[in-house]
């Protein structure tokens, strides 16, 4: 995938969900540095470790260029919210950004468009990159809802982002019935998706919409990666299962490489 004509750099992110210990990160993060060769230096390369082991993975790949994310955190700087983490304290960490509104914990914890949009603005406002994810269950897109569905939560989720900020975002596509289940999206619909995710973008700010770096996720694997990343609004992807072998990992950021 080289660069696009607008500039946008291909971008590959690895969700390691409830997976790792800190001495298995460790690990990971000498077998990622050791396989990225020269497309690491093409794509731009994060990883989101649980919360344990985000100051191993930051400690790991300091000065490498690789990105760790945390995989969500509260809205608020502190306070009386028991098992939360907020955006100063990932800060403090060295954490360069933060996933959030994953399906997962949309379903499990039940995250809502609302709350997302304040925990992406708390996030950019105290210097860390959120990646937004989005994406329709099957039952909303077999229901031809799915474009109701990413609107929602697009508006919603960057609500509250100034349009000159929204280039700093990252979305991340995931129709959630791809999600871990080897059924990933075809490189059309995962087009359609992106581009539509896109022009809600550009309703807000034509300059953002050209800037800002759409993913796709859902069961990308070495074998489907390549004809993914050809789709021209496709920017990358945000890879879960995939992920969690470095060599596999390093293997979908070379074919995003290109
Ligand atoms: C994810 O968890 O964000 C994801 C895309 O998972 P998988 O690649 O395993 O479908």
């Amino acid at each position: 995938m080289p660069e696009a004509p607008s500039g946008r750099r291909p971008y590959m992110v690895g969700n390691w969900k409830m997976h790792k210990t800190i001495v298995e990160a460790r690990a990971y993060v000498e077998e990622l540095l050791s396989s990225l060769g020269a497309a690491g230096g093409h794509v731009d390369v994060g990883v989101c470790p649980p919360y344990t082991a985000l100051a191993a993975a930051v400690d790991g790949f300091d000065g490498t260029g690789v990105r760790v994310f945390a995989q969500n955190m509260s809205a608020a700087r502190d306070g009386a919210e028991t098992g939360e983490v907020s955006a100063p304290m990932l800060l403090e960490l060295g954490v360069a950004g933060v996933v959030l509104g994953h399906s997962e914990r949309r379903r499990d914890q039940g995250e809502t468009d609302r709350a997302l949009g304040e925990k992406v603005l708390a996030a950019l406002d105290a210097g860390l990159e959120p990646i937004l994810c989005v994406g329709e269950t099957e039952q909303e897109r077999d229901g031809g809802e799915m474009q109701r569905r990413l609107r929602h939560q697009v508006q919603e989720g960057l609500d509250q982002v100034p349009p000159e900020r929204l280039g700093e975002v990252t979305i991340a596509y995931e129709p959630v019935w791809a999600i871990g289940t080897d059924r990933s999206a075809t490189p059309e619909q995962a087009q359609e998706a992106i581009a539509f995710v896109r022009a809600l973008v550009g309703d807000r700010s034509e300059e953002a919409a050209e800037r800002v770096r759409v993913l796709y996720g859902g069961s990308v694997k070495p074998d489907n990666a390549a004809d993914i990343f050809s789709q021209p609004d496709v920017d990358g992807a945000l890879v879960g299962g995939a992920s969690l072998e470095a060599a596999d990992f390093a293997e979908l950021v070379a074919a995003a490489a290109g």
